[in-house]
């Protein structure tokens, strides 16, 4: 596995998460290769690819290669006709873009996030579903001359590859404080880590969760409680969540 990153994930995830699975999967047999990136491969002369040719120089033996190098949002379709932001469709909390009977949901809409009162654009199942829903019952709601409630969406991530599984919500910036059992080796390992940004916990990660303690975490995310003493959170962990 190669990324130019210090460590996987790093979009989402702090280097105290990232530990966890660069370590589980490494005991699996994993070879991770951090700080450089793939420039070629090498095929054999029935097209079949043999080896990958790093930056760095290297070149690792190959017989199946997996490329996952990021997406972005296929817009160029709708070029100078729909108003654009953030690389996505600018639409409001009902998904309407600036185009009459125009609506964009999913990954390609940048739509007003109530919570943190920004446009953003958000890559996620669970965010797909909800907008178009949105979407349709905006549309209903205006053939009925009704309005409806605005869109107020918690940004929630989840994957599960495995055993590991893990679930995130809400905001991962700030300052982070990892809690729990992040070793591999242990038999259940459950660990987390709140973000915390002025003074509030805006974002809390939870790997091996049950569905009450995401829940619980969730909330964190939603209700944002102040954090007096850092130290405390770390020691509290899970419970801290499970008391709001
Ligand atoms: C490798 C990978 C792993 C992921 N893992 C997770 C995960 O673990 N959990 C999770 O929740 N989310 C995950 N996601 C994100 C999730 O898949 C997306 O957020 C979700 O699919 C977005 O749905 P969508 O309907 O907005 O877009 P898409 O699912 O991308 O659907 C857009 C569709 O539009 C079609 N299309 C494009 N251009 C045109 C055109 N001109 N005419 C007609 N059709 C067109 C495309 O072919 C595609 O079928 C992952 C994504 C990737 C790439």
């Amino acid at each position: 596995m190669v990324y130019p990153e210090p460590w996987c994930m790093p979009r989402l995830f702090a280097s105290g998460i990232a530990e966890f699975y660069e370590r589980f999967y490494a005991n699996k047999g994993v070879n991770i290769i951090k700080g450089t990136v793939a420039t070629g491969f090498t095929a054999s002369s029935s097209g079949e690819v043999k080896e990958v040719k790093l930056k760095d120089g290297r070149v690792l033996e190959a017989d199946l290669v997996v490329v996952g190098v990021g997406g972005r949002p296929l817009t160029s379709l709708f070029k100078g006709q729909v108003e654009e932001e953030k690389g996505g469709i600018k639409t409001d909390s009902s998904f309407k873009s600036n185009v009459p009977n125009v609506y964009a949901v999913g990954d390609v809409a940048t739509f007003p996030l109530k919570l943190y009162d920004e446009l953003r654009r958000v890559e996620h199942v669970d965010h797909a579903r909800k907008s178009a829903e949105q979407a349709v019952k905006a549309i209903k709601a205006a053939e009925d001359g009704k309005t409806v409630e605005e869109y107020d969406y918690l940004p929630y991530f989840y994957s599960r590859s495995f055993d590991p599984s893990w679930q995130f919500y809400g905001d991962n910036v700030g300052d982070t404080v990892l809690f729990g059992d992040n070793n591999p080796a242990s038999s259940k390992p459950k660990f987390g880590t709140y973000w915390i940004k002025g003074g509030k916990v805006i974002g809390a990660f939870l790997e091996g969760g049950t569905p009450e303690e995401n829940k619980a975490i969730a909330k964190v995310a939603r209700v944002q409680p102040p954090v007096e003493n850092v130290d405390q959170l770390a020691k509290e962990g899970l419970s801290f969540a499970s008391k709001i």
